[in-house]
């Protein structure tokens, strides 16, 4: 493909950064085969079995890269590996965003976790919130970048987006890709749910794009705490500067590297949870408070209704424990309920209708 934006990395990243020498553990200075190993001040002794407890993980996740670089088509110079994709996110405002005078685009209701690192890195938001339909407010974002482009060095696009479920299409990412001064990040983390192609297609066109995926949601992985970021080679290796060294523990990537194994499944899982959601979103329609089921191409789905938080105390009260957004702006009267087990699911129905003519 050829390349349509390229960027002047320099320019963007934060000098400390740029200048900045990472720290060189003993893992990464020496990682061969040897019969003694006596550079790390580890403890020779494993007291939680043989299973290698006592010595660090390999800093630079090479075994788990290659497996993702397979499984997900990506270059294993375009991988980046955190604890969890929430720590990609860390890393690219320090990476990027001068606490005090830069700031990030935000596109709410989405994923809270962006302001929350943009007040913890002391970096601006500027808020431009969806349309009532939850699509992209382009124009309103081409007015804000034609106003003051300085300063603004990330932007976050959520695609499906929590907690709308709606996909944002490739066109406006691809129009935004073009005319944001800043580098733009389009968190994938319910893609697998999705129909529509992965933002990782336009990797090769555009330098300024950061996709985010993560094994927590389709992979069932959330304990184990492994996010990735796909990028140009160039972002990669700033990322990987900025880490802590062993970011990603041993049990992560053994655990990580045994889920990969299985592809099959997975995707059968994926596809249980899409019909399921179908299933459900018309279950839903067809109780008497639910005021709006929106479209979901994720593994979750909004509702919203005549009384949400009374909704969610009941539910609650019996056990079940479903996300409360109505006091999120742009979400007033909303729910978001995860697809679950069809058990939890038929649960979560009987309850439902329980409430009907009460709520
Ligand atoms: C769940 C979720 C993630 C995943 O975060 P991890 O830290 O990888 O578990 C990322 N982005 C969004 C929008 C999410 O909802």
């Amino acid at each position: 493909m050829k390349v349509i934006r390229t960027i002047a990395l320099q320019q963007l990243v934060r000098k400390n950064i740029w200048s900045m020498k990472p720290y060189s553990s003993a893992r990464s200075e020496y990682s061969g085969s040897a019969e003694v190993f006596l550079d790390a001040n580890e403890n020779y002794r494993d007291y939680v079995g043989d299973r290698g407890r006592n010595r660090y993980p390999d800093p630079l996740q090479r075994q788990l890269k290659e497996k993702i670089s397979e499984v997900f088509s990506i270059g294993i110079d375009h991988l980046f590996l955190g604890n969890g994709s929430d720590e990609a996110i860390d890393l690219l405002y320090r990476a990027f965003a001068e606490p005090g005078s830069d700031s990030a685009m935000i596109l709410p209701p989405t994923y809270g976790v962006y302001s929350v690192f943009a007040h913890l890195n002391d970096v601006g938001l500027i808020s431009i919130p969806l349309r009532s339909d939850y699509s992209i407010d382009v124009g309103q974002i081409e007015k804000e970048i034609e106003e003051d482009p300085s300063g603004m060095k990330l932007l976050f696009i959520c695609s499906p987006n929590n907690p709308t479920g709606n996909d944002i299409p490739l066109e406006d990412i691809e129009h935004l890709l073009a005319i944001f001064p800043g580098i733009v990040v389009v968190d994938e983390a319910y893609q697998d749910f999705s129909s529509r192609a992965s933002a990782a297609s336009l990797l090769d066109a555009y330098e300024n794009l950061v996709v985010l995926r993560t094994l927590s949601k389709a992979w069932g992985l959330a304990n184990a705490r492994l996010g990735m970021a796909f990028a140009s080679p160039q972002i990669i290796r700033i990322l990987t500067n900025i880490k802590y060294p062993y970011n990603i523990s041993g049990p992560a990537q053994e655990t990580a590297l045994q889920a990969l194994d299985h592809v099959r499944e997975v995707r059968e899982g994926v596809a249980e949870i899409q019909a399921a959601r179908t299933e459900m979103i018309d279950a839903f329609g067809r109780i008497s408070y639910v005021e709006c089921v929106y479209r979901s191409a994720a593994n979750f789905i909004l509702l919203k209704v005549s009384d949400a938080d009374r909704l969610y105390q009941e539910l609650k009260d019996r056990g079940i424990i479903i996300r409360n957004r109505t006091h999120e702006p742009g979400c007033t009267g909303c729910v978001r309920i995860t697809v679950g087990s069809p058990q939890e699911n038929l649960r979560l129905l009987e309850a439902l209708r329980t409430l009907e003519g009460t709520l």
